[in-house]
C-alpha cells in the first residue's frame, strides 16, 4: 500500500494511492478500524500533507561512513540520536523557510521509518513488525548554527526543517534502496541504504529500549555524504527508490 495524507474540505484525511488516483479512507492506517470509503480523487487535484503528524521525529546522525568522513568524525560506536519537534514537519511542495539567523542551510536526504504501532523494548528480530512503512525525509539543517549550540536542537529544529513524503509505502525493502538528492536538477548525494552503519531493525530496537515509539512517529535514518548549502529560490528534490520524489523550494 501507498498511503497519503491529504487536505479535504479543510481537514486532514488519509488515502491510498492507486492508478493515478487517491482512494479516501475513514480513519487512519494506524487504526484497527480503518476502512476504505470508495471515494476517489485525482492525484493532481490532491493537496498532499506530510504523511504523518508525528509526535516525535527521532533522527540518527552520522549513520553513513562517507558522511562521518566529510566532517572528519570517527564512525560512531552507538547511534548518534537527536529529536526534531512536531512543528518542524513540512508537506511535499511546501516552502522550506530560510531562517534569518542562518547563513548556511543544508539539505540531508534520508530514509524515514514510520512506526505503525506502539513499540517498547522490542527485539531486533521483531522490529519490522512495528513499521507501517517508509517515506522520504529531508533533515534540513542550519549548518552554521550546529557547532554553536553544543547540541543540534536549534540547528535542526526550525519550522519546516522536516519535509516528509510524498507517501508512506510498505512495499519497499529498507536494506537496499538507492537514495539521491538534487538541487536545481544537479545531483548532490547518491548512495544506497545498504550503506547504513546501524540498520533499521537495530535502530527500532535500540530506540524502543529508551523511549516508547508511538504510531506515526518517525525514525530518520541519517544522510549519506555530499551535503552542501542551498539558497533562497532553490528547488531541492530527494528521491528514494520506490518512494517517489520529495520536492520543496527554499522560501
Ligand atoms: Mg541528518
Amino acid at each position: 500500500m501507498k498511503y497519503v495524507r491529504v487536505e479535504m474540505d479543510g481537514r486532514a484525511c488519509y488515502g491510498v494511492m492507486a492508478d493515478g488516483c487517491i482512494e479516501i479512507m475513514e480513519g487512519t492506517p494506524f487504526d484497527e478500524g480503518m476502512r476504505m470509503t470508495g471515494m476517489k480523487i485525482e492525484m493532481e487535484d490532491a493537496r498532499l500533507l506530510a504523511p504523518t503528524p508525528f509526535s516525535k521525529a527521532v533522527c540518527i546522525g552520522l549513520n553513513y561512513r562517507d558522511h562521518a568522513k566529510e566532517f572528519g568524525l570517527p564512525i560512531p560506536q552507538a547511534p548518534v540520536v537527536f529529536l526534531k519537534p512536531s512543528t518542524s514537519a513540512a508537506a511535499p511542495g511546501e516552502d522550506i523557510i530560510y531562517p534569518a539567523m542562518c547563513h548556511r542551510l543544508d539539505y540531508e536526504a534520508e530514509l524515514a521509518v514510520v512506526i505503525g504501532r506502539r513499540a517498547k523494548d522490542v527485539a531486533e528480530k521483531d522490529a519490522l513488525n512495528y513499521v507501517l512503512g517508509y517515506t522520504i525525509a529531508n533533515d534540513v539543517t542550519a549548518r552554521d548554527l550546529q557547532p554553536k549550540n553544543g547540541q543540534w536542537t536549534i540547528a535542526k529544529g526550525f519550522d519546516t526543517f522536516m519535509p516528509l513524503g510524498p507517501f508512506i509505502s510498505d512495499e519497499v525493502d529498507p536494506r537496499n534502496l538507492m537514495i539521491t538528492s538534487r538541487v536545481n536538477g544537479e545531483t548532490k548525494q547518491l548512495s544506497n541504504t545498504s550503506n547504513l552503519i546501524f540498520p533499521v531493525p537495530y535502530l527500532i530496537s535500540y530506540l524502543s529500549h529508551v523511549m516508547t515509539l508511538l504510531p506515526g512517529d518517525v525514525i530518520s535514518t541519517g544522510t549519506p555524504g555530499g551535503i552542501s548549502g542551498m539558497q533562497r529560490g532553490d528547488i531541492v528534490e530527494i528521491e528514494i527508490e520506490g518512494l517517489g520524489v520529495l520536492r520543496n523550494r527554499i522560501g
